[in-house]
């Protein structure tokens, strides 16, 4: 069966002769007058397929009926098609003009009834197909899809028009999923969605991945403070303070591929990703310089290792109480034929997005490890130095094997070795982190957390992951100010050493900050106060004094 049709008509022999044509292929429901039809649609609303409607009938007529259709479920899109042999000259218009789908004549003629019904569903299926197509199923927006072909349409139809495209990125959304379930996470995303459209009514509004958000306004002129004004403070179900960061794109025309318009919006976001203050950002001038200078770094990185440019810097460890060199931080550091000297900000976070971060820190462990290897080969004094893994690494199925072959190769013991994974690396995957952890430890290094209270994952990650220390983010120190932020990074500090890991303190630059490490028994500290980071013969020479 087709489907099911509903019958309205008052007089019975009409109803059963139509019933008999629709026989074999529809299912068939009768209704004597629009009142009663009305209450089968209220019961059957999602199984009718159609209704064959006529027009004039005692009590609640077809136009009537038409009309209360049309108040009680707009957009239901059941196809109405009415059949009567009223000859007034105006009953098609009207009928027409309340909504009904098309017109049949009497006497009835089967085959033309038949065909008609059968295009009309067809139709209907089509336009639900294309709905499906171009729909996000979660919330109802448009997909990706749908967005680029609204869009594209409207900048085509009037090429004058400017639209603004904004990109609206949820942060940490990974965490929520993981920390409260799939289900809470939709509701989150379905609560946006709905928002949005309530706050935005002119725009066309889309869902384009799992947390990322698209709007076109048509006309322009948005304002990103205006935006940020109309989201700001907006909660969740799970009363949490999810960052939002908007990215603003303006595009006339055709001649930029929508999805570019799309992805420069994004890139605008992203820009501002680490910054605390800055809510929104425009796709300009600057964000393209910077894209190629990125793009040219990435280019010159080859380069720069076959010919040196890339140098290990160390930045000793040392112990508060006799501020002797107890360990070392292998940092990179880029002396670039026509920029200068590069610090690590200008080239590691770009190396992460585009995965060139794995080669780079490679070269890093080799280099550290032959520095390692001359040292004890010449019986020079060294102590453990820490190497920097990246986010990136964690996922090289092999990274502990990797590592620990070079060790191996260049005879260096594994326990002068750690591992400098930051906590941030927890957001994007615990189990894999978790995995890569074992793994390393199993092969007999060492595995500290960096960058330890950064985010807002420390906690979790520190009861969960076995790692044999941490690095205490700088911020708890530049907060020692103030009484509160003392008592803060005291109980911390404390509590790290009652859970028995060790700790290093980094971004040590004054007197009071050493003294407060002192104070509380810290055995390890890094920062401008005992050293900078320096080149390798410099860290020798510094050595040799410090031990
Ligand atoms: P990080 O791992 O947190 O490294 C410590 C950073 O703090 C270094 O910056 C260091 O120079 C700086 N620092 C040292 N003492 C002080 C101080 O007293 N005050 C302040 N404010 N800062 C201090 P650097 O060398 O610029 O490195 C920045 C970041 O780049 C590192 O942060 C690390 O995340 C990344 N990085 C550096 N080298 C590598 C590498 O070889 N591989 C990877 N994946 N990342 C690296
Ligand atoms: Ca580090
Ligand atoms: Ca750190």
């Amino acid at each position: 069966m087709a489907g099911t049709v509903l019958i309205v008509d008052d007089n019975p022999v009409n109803r059963t002769v139509l019933a008999n044509i629709l026989k074999g292929e529809y299912e068939t429901l009768q209704a004597a007058d629009g009142a009663e039809a009305l209450e089968l649609v209220r019961q059957r609303t999602s199984s009718l397929s159609a209704i064959l409607l006529d027009l004039i009938m005692p009590g609640m007529d077809g136009y009537a009926f038409l009309e209360a259709l049309g108040r009680e479920f707009p957009r239901a899109g059941i196809p109405v098609i009415v059949v009567t042999g009223d000859t007034e000259a105006d009953a098609e218009v009207r009928a027409l003009d309340l909504g009904a789908t098309d017109f049949l004549g009497k006497p009835y003629r089967p085959r033309v009834i038949l065909a008609r019904l059968k295009n009309i569903l067809q139709l209907r299926e089509n336009a639900a197909r294309l709905h499906r197509v171009e729909r996000d199923s979660l919330t109802g927006l448009y997909n990706q899809e749908g967005f680029y072909q609204q869009v594209e349409t409207l900048l085509r139809r009037e090429p004058g028009l400017e639209v603004d495209i904004v990109a609206v990125d949820i942060g940490n959304f990974k965490l929520v999923n993981a920390l409260y379930g799939v289900n809470v996470g939709d509701e989150v995303l379905r609560q946006t969605a709905r928002r949005l459209q309530k706050q935005f009514s002119r725009a066309i509004l889309a869902r384009r991945t799992a947390d990322q958000f698209l709007m076109a306004f048509p006309g322009g002129g948005v304002g990103g403070e205006e935006l940020w004004d109309q989201i700001r403070g907006w909660t969740n179900p799970l009363g949490l303070n999810l960052p939002v960061r908007l990215g603003i794109c303006a595009a006339r025309g055709t001649a930029v591929p929508v999805s570019v318009l799309c992805d420069n919006a994004k890139i605008a976001a992203d820009s501002i990703w680490n910054r605390y203050d800055c809510h929104w950002a425009v796709y300009d001038d600057a964000i393209r310089t910077r894209l190629e200078t990125e793009q040219q770094l990435a280019d010159d990185l080859e380069a720069a290792l076959q010919t040196g440019q890339l140098e290990a810097w160390y930045q000793p460890k040392c112990d508060p109480a006799t501020g002797k060199v107890v360990g070392a931080e292998a940092l990179v550091r880029w002396n670039h034929p026509t920029r200068g000297s590069l610090s690590p900000d200008a080239f590691v976070p770009l190396f992460e997005r585009n995965r060139l971060i794995l080669k780079l820190d490679r070269f890093m462990w080799e280099r550290t490890c032959r520095d390692l290897a001359a040292w004890q080969q010449a019986g020079h004094p060294a102590v453990p130095v820490s190497v920097n893994v990246s986010r990136v690494d964690v996922y090289q199925r092999d990274l502990a094997g990797q590592r620990g072959a070079v060790l191996d190769r260049l005879g260096v013991r594994r326990d002068m070795l750690t591992l400098e994974i930051t906590e941030s690396a927890y957001c994007d995957d615990p189990a894999q982190l978790n995995d890569t952890i074992r793994r390393l430890r199993q092969a007999g290094f060492r595995v500290e957390m960096d960058d330890f209270g950064s985010g807002w994952s420390s906690l979790n990650a520190l009861t969960e992951l076995p790692v044999d220390g941490v690095k205490l983010d700088r911020k708890f120190l530049q907060d020692l100010e103030t009484e509160q932020g003392e008592r803060f990074a005291r109980h911390l500090v404390e509590m790290i050493g009652d859970l028995g890991i060790p700790m290093t303190a980094e971004g040590v630059e004054s007197a009071r900050q050493a003294s407060f490490l002192r104070e509380l028994g810290c055995r390890s500290a890094q920062g401008l106060y005992y050293a900078p980071p320096m080149p390798r013969e410099r860290f020798e020479a510094y050595l040799l004094e410090h031990l």
